[in-house]
């Protein structure tokens, strides 16, 4: 590794979001253990990110190691068009186990976009099975599915990052984001508006999707549970199936096993990614009612279609298993229970700062809401030379970091925002 590679990659690789000319430099990471990201000028600096919500218990976790190891001496990959094997079967016992007894059958696919793609084409499938050709999805604005073209189609088409592509995209409808926040009061007039388009379209929706409670890239809003209960009575009302995207949520990070154990809301179908294999390989599920993939099977077509070539890949599964076995502790609960308190006690102070306009925490995670955007180039180069690794988008600034955090290293992270808050220069 010297300087000429670092060069390479400038040149000729694209990075999430970013530019071929003249983009943001990355930073090169040589190993990581712990929470630790280790640089490769030998500093370490300590993660704040998770890996994007799925490093939970750290890196190079021994106990994930290890269910590789033993995975890969078997087989790292066979097809799952008529063949079956061990690790998949185990992970999909859990995954049912972990669930609400509805959620019966499962999709194992390779990216939480692709779970999302999986969840609409099952609905719409649903709908052709039962004679109705029903092509609308209903959500709420503000929301974050995932970057291919179904899943940007219930994405913010405003305010979100795929702007670009509007017209492209089938048109689907975006009710308002209720306004009342999880630890507010709930306030009766933030249905109306998705009262309004569930009754005026219910003979055309599909489908209703939304993240429960947490709104991650969207705007990182946590909303009331009492929403997640009227949109329930109103889908059981006009019989619409209701998918929760819990990719980002899922597996502890909201102090409950799933964010929707909030609103005890159930949904028709369920997707899980991130956070499942530990952040170790891509792996995301889609799980359905029997119902739903009954009907589907009832049809004339009579399969679901869709079967990506990596599917049920059995070293993600064999670390997925793993994963949901360090879960299975339960020590995530005061993990996540200790973060919450710390962010209380020492994030959420900031509301006071002249130019933060909310603090909002939930679980693991912690958001600090700016009044002006950050400039990321300088506020990444701040926070890798301070120690931590924080990557803020526009006007937010927020931490989700591995359940395994200590005490020293989470003030170390909150420190460093406070002093980035701090100076002007950082911002836009
Ligand atoms: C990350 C994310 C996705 C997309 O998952 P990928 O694995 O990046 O395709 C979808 N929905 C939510 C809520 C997410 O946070």
């Amino acid at each position: 590794m010297n300087q000429f590679d670092i060069f390479f990659d400038y040149k000729h690789i694209w990075h999430p979001y970013s530019s071929m000319i003249n983009p943001i430099p990355s930073y090169c990471v040589k190993s990581a253990k712990g929470i630790y990201l280790k640089l490769k000028n030998g500093k370490n600096i300590i993660d704040g990110m998770s890996s994007w919500w799925s490093a939970i218990h750290g890196y190079n976790h021994p106990i994930l190691n290890k269910a590789l190891k033993k995975q890969i001496k078997k087989m790292s990959h066979v097809m799952f068009g008529g063949i079956t094997h061990p690790s998949a079967i185990a992970l999909c016992q859990q995954l049912i186990s972990l669930t609400p007894k509805k959620l019966d059958c499962i999709f194992l696919c390779d990216s939480g976009s692709v779970s999302i793609e999986v969840a609409m084409k099952m609905l719409i499938q649903y709908w052709q099975s039962l004679g109705q050709k029903r092509r609308l999805f209903l959500t709420i604005k503000n929301g974050y599915h995932g970057d291919t073209f179904a899943a940007m189609s219930v994405s913010d088409p405003e305010n979100s990052i795929h702007k670009i592509y509007n017209n492209l995209l089938p048109k689907n409808l975006f009710a308002n984001t209720p306004k009342s926040s999880f630890h507010k009061n709930w306030n009766t007039s933030d249905i109306i508006s998705f009262k309004e388009k569930i009754e005026k379209n219910s003979l055309k929706i599909a489908g209703v999707i939304l993240e429960p409670i947490v709104q991650g890239v969207g705007g990182m809003n946590f909303y009331h549970p009492t929403f997640l209960k009227e949109i329930k009575i109103l889908c059981d009302y006009y019989r619409i199936p209701l998918i929760f995207d819990e990719i980002a949520t899922g597996f502890g990070r909201t102090g409950k096993f799933f964010a929707f154990e909030h609103a005890n809301v159930v949904p028709d179908i369920l997707c899980l990614g991130k956070a499942m294999t530990g952040g170790t390989i891509t792996l995301a599920a889609t799980l359905s009612s029997r119902h739903i993939a009954n009907t589907i099977s009832e049809s004339n077509v009579k399969c679901f279609m869709h079967g990506p070539t990596y599917m049920a890949n059995p070293l993600a599964c064999a670390v997925a298993n793993a994963n949901i076995k360090i879960l299975k502790t339960n020590e995530w609960k005061t993990q996540v229970s200790d973060i919450e308190s710390q962010l209380s006690k020492n994030l959420l102070p900031l509301i006071n700062h002249p130019y933060v306009t909310d603090v909002r925490i939930l679980g693991a995670i912690g958001v600090v809401e700016c009044s002006r955007s950050v400039n990321m180039f300088l506020i990444q180069k701040f926070f890798v030379k301070n120690g931590v690794w924080i990557r803020p988008f526009k006007n937010l600034i927020y931490i989700v970091p591995p359940y395994i955090i200590n005490t020293y290293a989470l003030k170390k992270l909150i420190n460093v925002i406070i002093e980035a808050l701090d100076d002007n220069s950082l911002f836009i």
